[in-house]
């Protein structure tokens, strides 16, 4: 059969954006996926999950044509029958229509996430919703908390070019586990190791894959990272590593942050953090006489109800020794703010009507189940339009998901590839196409290439993208916006266009348009973004979010979070595999056979005081509930903290239900987001 290279980009939720090399057989069927070697972050590397995408793209379980649910919600595939995409769409408006003629529009609720980075078949949905005026979603589930900690010290959401990772003398990955979830990262690790000798440390609170590899791996627990940000700062003033001159002129109130960390040493620290004195003060030093030092700022420590001052307390630490002045140093935790798109069209802002209703995506269970915090004086929500995301697995608190898509006055559409267990809720499912069948635009929280990737393959079966179907959609509604007659192609060269940026045939071979910004405006040596070129040591979180704001100006530890008590001792940390990527890949043979089975990592001595052995079944629960997992014994950790690594789908479980049931819906501090890593829990023999 013949062979071909073509050139694609990874959407997947990753930081990376990786851009590809898909071998294409015949026309119809991929082989291997490469990392492009040319495109100079990727440099040819790709994680593993996806150098097999065939095994997903040729999965014998896709989906392939439109369904309607005849049986009982949640059985699955048997409990559907296929009907014609007219058809399909006709109910799906028509169970639209009908909703909000009864109880107004804002009860249909169109939910999505990132199941692709894509700005076209991710955010285009945007379109429909503000088109027909329905609820608008809070996308807080990964980053309103990082982002609003960035946001408060730096600025804007960019930072330090990723390729300079390899220019770094000191790499700090700081709530990250590059090894399983940006494996980029790694390569620019180790030529900074290689050429430079440069030194890695890693704050985690358990020894990750990407802990094994440092040079330096601290282990706070989970949500007092600000602490020990903030006795690092500490020891950076009084020992003389903090750089004056560079702080009187790049930040706004060094005095007061020097006087406000004078009670934040070290032994207050190690208090909070479980760390000792000793790791606190010679991280301090080793970060402090190391100019080049690189903070790759990761998601983990935002995930809790204090997180966004918990980044904001590392954002901190390049401004104290200004080593945001010299290549190689500085941070980065994204750079989805770089380049100013202008998503008009694509979203249709152009008809967003601000009075409509906004719902916190990460509180659909509380949503679905009638809370009036949350639905206000508006109607229930009886409509619901999903793309990109399977909030039956991956929203928290999981009980009352499961409540919510169980009530049967509620109206379920789901697009999606494989029949998730979010689409088994479904009245109508819809056959979705891959990235390798459609066309789209990325922008890159790691790098600073926009990127254009057109379709590779032919849509499998029946398969319709996700901008076909809003269309399909929005012709049968009503919903007027000239997006809707136009291609992807179109909706990104009129973008790209109004952005005032080379259409896509201008675009650089392989579609990768750098925007690297000059050094100086990399490193903000030009001034930082805000109004008065400072970083800000003193937040303005009120400018952030005024209703919110409840956190302190200057960085801090934020006792916010859910420390336990006698009942609940442990605190237990959701963190990500290696081989899934939230709930993508938890369906293909070599990531399943890879992971395993669920499995919580209990500290030895934990497990002993349980009375428990290696690979006995443990039962793990809070107020929310409990459920079976096997225990395994890890001593990379502090002695009350547990790991559970996925995410494996519910039915992987016991009972049927998986780890979100643990997790709160609490939103975490000034303005929302989801709180996974902020969790107490109890363990038992089960
Ligand atoms: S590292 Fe991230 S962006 Fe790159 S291929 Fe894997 S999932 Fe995709």
């Amino acid at each position: 059969m013949p062979l071909d290279i073509v050139p694609s980009v990874c959407p997947h939720d990753c930081p990376s954006a990786c851009a590809l090399e898909v071998e294409r057989i015949d026309g119809r069927l991929i082989g291997r996926v490469r990392g492009a070697a040319a495109q100079t972050y990727t440099l040819g590397v790709v994680c593993a999950k996806v150098a097999r995408y065939a095994e997903r793209q040729h999965h014998p379980a896709r989906l392939s044509r439109p369904l309607r649910r005849v049986g009982e919600k949640g059985v699955g595939r048997d409990a559907f029958a296929a009907i014609s995409w007219d058809a399909a769409l006709d109910e799906v408006a028509e169970a639209l229509t009908r909703a909000a003629q009864r109880h107004g529009s804002e009860t249909a609720w169109p939910y999505y996430y990132r199941g692709t980075m894509g700005l076209v078949q991710g955010d285009g949905i945007n379109r429909l919703r503000h088109a027909m005026r329905y609820s608008r979603e809070d996308l807080t589930i990964c980053n309103a908390l990082s982002d609003a900690g960035w946001l408060a010290g730096v600025g804007a959401k960019r930072g330090v070019d990723g390729r300079e990772i390899a220019k770094a003398d000191l790499i700090v990955v700081w709530g990250g586990n590059p090894v399983s979830t940006q494996v980029n990262v790694m390569t620019h690790v180790a030529t900074a190791r290689k050429e430079r000798g440069a030194e890695l440390v890693v704050v985690d609170p358990y020894r990750t894959a990407t802990a094994e590899q440092a040079d330096l791996h601290l282990a706070p627990l989970p949500g007092t990272d600000g602490a020990l940000a903030c006795a690092v700062m500490h020891v950076l003033f009084a020992e003389g590593y903090a750089d004056r001159a560079y702080m009187a002129r790049y930040t706004d109130d060094p005095a007061g942050l020097e006087a406000h960390l004078e009670t934040r040493g070290p032994a207050w620290a190690a208090r909070i953090t479980g760390l000792s004195q000793d790791e606190i003060v010679g991280f301090a030093r080793l970060y402090g006489r190391t100019k080049r030092s690189y903070i790759r700022v990761g998601y983990g420590f935002s995930r809790s109800r204090n997180g966004a001052a918990q980044l904001f307390a590392v954002s901190c630490l390049p401004a104290v020794t200004g080593a945001w002045g010299f290549e190689g140093g500085g941070a980065l935790y994204s750079n989805h703010g770089l380049v100013a798109l202008d998503r008009t069209l694509i979203e249709g802002l152009d008809l967003l009507d601000p009075t409509t209703r906004i719902l916190d995506q990460s509180r659909i269970g509380p949503v679905l189940t009638g809370d009036r915090r949350d639905l206000g004086d508006g109607p229930p929500v009886t409509a619901l339009f999903i793309q990109n995301t399977n909030p039956m697995v991956v929203a928290p608190e999981s009980g009352l998901v499961h409540r919510g898509f169980a009530r049967t006055d509620l109206f379920v559409c789901v697009h999606e590839q494989f029949m998730t267990e979010t689409a088994a809720m479904a009245d109508i499912v819809l056959p979705a196409t891959t990235f390798l069948e459609h066309d789209d635009i990325y922008t890159a929280g790691a790098h600073t290439y926009l990127q254009i990737a057109r379709a590779v393959l032919p849509p499998h079966a029946e398969c319709r993208s996700n901008h076909e179907v809003i269309s399909g959609l929005a012709g049968r509604l009503g919903a007027p916006h000239p997006g809707f007659a136009m291609s992807a192609v179109e909706l990104i060269d009129r973008t790209l266009r109004a952005s005032r940026l080379p259409e896509s045939e201008g675009f650089p071979p392989g579609g990768w348009l750098d925007c690297r910004p000059s050094f100086a405006n990399d490193h903000f040596l030009d001034g930082f973004p805000h109004a008065d070129g400072k970083f800000h040591f003193r937040a303005d979180w009120q400018a952030l979010d005024a209703d919110h704001a409840r956190l302190p100006a200057f960085p801090d530890h934020v006792a916010v979070i859910d420390d336990g008590d006698p009942e609940r001792p442990f605190r237990l940390v959701a963190a990500p595999s290696r081989s899934f990527l939230n709930t993508t890949f938890n369906n293909t043979p070599s990531s399943v056979a890879r992971e395993g089975r669920p499995i919580a990592l209990v500290h030895p001595e934990a497990l002993e005081a349980l009375r428990l052995g290696e690979g006995d079944r443990v039962r793990i629960g809070n107020r929310q509930g409990s459920l079976v997992i096997h225990a395994r014994g890890f001593a990379g950790m502090q002695k009350r903290v547990v790991i559970v690594e996925g995410l494996w789908p519910n039915h992987a479980f016991e009972e049927g239900i998986g780890i979100n049931l643990l997790t709160s819906a609490d939103p975490g501090l000034p303005r929302g987001g989801a709180v996974f890593h902020d969790t107490s829990v109890w363990l038992k023999p089960a």
